[in-house]
């Protein structure tokens, strides 16, 4: 699983005639190895894709003006679905049919009753009680989960006992706070995470923040809001008047959060808060969160003190029964976001997917990974490949950069490493059964369970905070949402590593006997992408070890690189970042198979006619071809990217005989660290 990455340690200290005839005879390997036979063991793979790669294409379009039309014109036509848009939206889909399918005639293998349930029976029984819910119902999580052990919510309260008093007195916002995060509940009033400590990424602190919140009220949000305090069965009446208060508070809380004066996050200790912030027991509640005693040395990170101050007095000042209320809703939100809307095989597939991807990705790692020695050794191949290549690149220094400063680049290269699967390097079944001990599903109470997994994440997160840093193989991202059950690949610039989940590992993005063109035009390309993101404008400021360094913002303060993101600005984008990964990442893929110091297989295929380097960008559209339907977020959207990184790039021009003026040929070429 780690990336050894040998090519690149050793050709950077061998000399040059050394390194020409190493070449040579890896050339010469090469040539003997590719027999006719190899080809056609790995034709099918290859058939197929052709077959696809073709399918998809629309010969009326001009590849010169319309690249996105010309390579995917026909791709929505052949894919007539309403499960996916496009090819990361088609993994998917694969992934959940096949978790599906294997769960359709599945027998528990321990008893629930027991207690003894493998990890595969609790994932089971989170699917089958998610597939038997009807409809979400949200009172069931107030009910689960109340203010305080004595007090009810009092909207709940009002519903069940019209007359009864609530116990105002009762009530304390932040303990209730308190017992929300261990839910993972980042907070109503302030936001609180855990994260990487600013100076030391292996090491996890407690951030205090200003809470998210909407920017402006709207008459559409009140009706959401009043949507859902009707779903929890407020009367329609008394949920308009709640909402109208509830929007009146959230104002409150905006403008407190708009007055502060922003200023750098400090590390204070409970001392320090208690001495800043007298009014607010920070100690108390830190120790609710985290279920032990906490000595007054204990730090945090907090952002805008002087915010949780008049935090403080707004409290003071506002009815409980309306903080309660505040606290309800935003919980509810939270709880609706990261829940299921319709409760079909595969939205519970998701859920599936997203609340326990720990246990998901061990299990498809068994079930359907397949040859696990194949794909490793063949993604740790391409990803020292790649690495050289942008290596290269690196020491042209077109960018003029200092010894210090390209030292800086190589070194956050060399360490960058690669995790297959999102699971730690020695991972076993025992390692999960752990993990998830402490979790014991019920058979017919979805939002239980669903309340149960919220807990366990948010455990594990809190864990960090105590454990001692792991040794970079066993490290494994803790996410949530979208990054727990990503198919795609991601780069996580705290770690400087790029997570490639298992179910990337296959067609129509790899396969390990695909021809390499085709490969590297897909595979290559997005791995090369996440690899670039070290290297953007933000990546840039950590070194290899996650940390921040002047030394990296020195290089963002370069000439060349700053004009280099203006360049990628010239239409306006929100996502520079993006932009730049996909520019760098197509050219460096590129160089990577085409280059002089190539050992990968760039020659004519047989298997098709399209030229060479023809058939290297239409194996890079492959990625993002789809029928546009979808919502893009911190990404332009597919045609747009697609277009954007071949229009700068020369050689795509050169393949297509483009001429100067045509739409896919820019004038002017934005150039990235060269
Ligand atoms: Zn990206």
């Amino acid at each position: 699983m780690l990336a050894m990455n040998r090519s690149l340690n050793t050709s950077t200290h061998i000399p040059r005639a050394a390194l020409a005839l190493l070449l040579l005879l890896t050339l010469t390997h090469q040539n003997l190895t590719s027999s006719y036979a190899a080809e056609s063991a790995n034709s099918s793979v290859n058939t197929k894709q052709m077959q696809a790669i073709e399918s998809y294409m629309d010969f009326t379009e001009n590849p010169c003006n319309n690249f996105y039309g010309y390579a995917c014109g026909k791709w929505a036509q052949e894919h007539q679905t309403e499960y996916y848009t496009e090819v990361s939206g088609l993994i998917d889909h694969k992934v959940n049919k096949r978790l599906i399918d294997y769960f359709q005639d599945y027998q528990l293998q321990g008893d629930p009753q027991v207690g003894n349930e493998t990890i595969n029976d609790k994932i089971y029984l989170y699917y089958r009680t998610c597939k038997r819910t009807k409809n979400l119902h949200i009172q069931r999580y107030l009910q689960l989960v109340r203010p305080s052990a004595y007090v009810d919510w009092p909207l709940m309260s009002e519903i069940s006992k019209a007359n009864a008093t609530w116990p105002a007195k009762r009530f304390n916002w932040l303990f209730t706070q308190a017992k929300l995060r261990r839910y993972g509940f980042k907070g109503a009033l302030f936001e609180h995470i855990v994260l990487p400590r600013q100076e030391e990424s292996n090491v996890y602190i407690i951030d205090l923040d200003k809470p998210e919140m909407i920017k402006k009220e709207s008459s559409g949000h009140l009706l959401k809001v009043l949507a859902l305090l009707t779903k929890a069965g407020v009367p329609n009446m008394r949920a308009f008047v709640v909402a109208k208060q509830l929007q009146n508070f959230e104002k409150q809380l905006r403008t407190l959060s708009l007055t502060t004066d922003e200023s750098e996050a400090e590390v204070l200790t409970l001392h320090e808060l208690q001495v800043r912030m007298p009014g607010i027991p920070w100690q108390l509640y830190l120790q609710l969160v985290l279920g032990y005693t906490l000595s007054l040395d204990f730090e945090v990170q907090i952002n805008n003190w002087q915010y949780f101050v008049a935090l403080d007095e707004l409290v003071k000042q506002t009815q409980p029964s309306l903080i309660a209320n505040y606290i309800m809703y935003k919980f509810l939100y939270y709880l609706i976001a990261d829940g299921v809307n319709d409760f079909t095989k595969i939205e519970c597939m998701w859920d599936v997917r997203t609340k326990m991807d720990l246990g998901v990705n061990f299990l498809y790692k068994r079930e359907f990974y397949g040859d696990e020695a194949s794909h490793e050794a063949e993604v740790n191949h391409l990803f020292g490949l790649l690495k050289g290549a942008f290596l290269t690149k690196l020491r042209k220094n077109h960018m003029q950069l200092d010894e210090e400063q390209l030292n800086y680049l190589s070194e956050k290269l060399n360490r960058m490493r690669i995790n297959i699967g999102n699971l730690p390097a020695d991972v076993s079944e025992h390692f999960i059964d752990k993990h998830y001990a402490d979790v014991h599903m019920t058979t017919n109470d979805y939002h239980k369970n669903h309340m149960q997994l919220l807990k366990l994440r948010a455990s594990k997160e809190d864990e960090l905070l105590t454990a001692r840093p792991v040794p970079a193989e066993q490290y494994y991202y803790i996410g949530d949402g979208d990054t727990a059950r990503s198919c795609t690949p991601y780069y996580l610039f705290r770690q400087n590593l790029v997570v490639i989940p298992f179910a990337f590992l296959q067609t129509p993005i790899f396969h390990h006997n695909m021809h390499d063109i085709l490969k590297m035009g897909s595979f290559g390309f997005v791995l090369t992408h996440e690899i670039m993101h070290g290297f953007d404008g933000n990546g840039i400021q950590f070194d290899m070890f996650g940390n921040p360094r002047a030394v990296g913002d020195s290089i963002a303060e370069n000439e060349h690189f700053e004009s280099s993101l203006k360049c990628l600005q010239q239409t306006e984008t929100e996502s520079v970042d993006e932009r730049f990964a996909d520019f760098l990442g197509l050219s460096v893929a590129y160089d990577t198979l085409f280059g002089v110091n190539s050992s990968l297989n760039a020659r004519q295929p047989s298997f098709t006619a399209i030229p060479a380097k023809r058939l290297f960008f239409l194996s890079f559209a492959q990625f993002f071809c789809g029928n546009l339907k979808g919502k893009f977020t911190d990404h332009d959207s597919d045609d747009i990217r697609l277009q954007l990184s071949l229009m700068n790039f020369e050689p795509f021009a050169e393949a297509y005989d483009c001429k100067i003026g045509d739409a896919m040929h820019g004038q002017e070429k934005c150039t990235l660290y060269r």
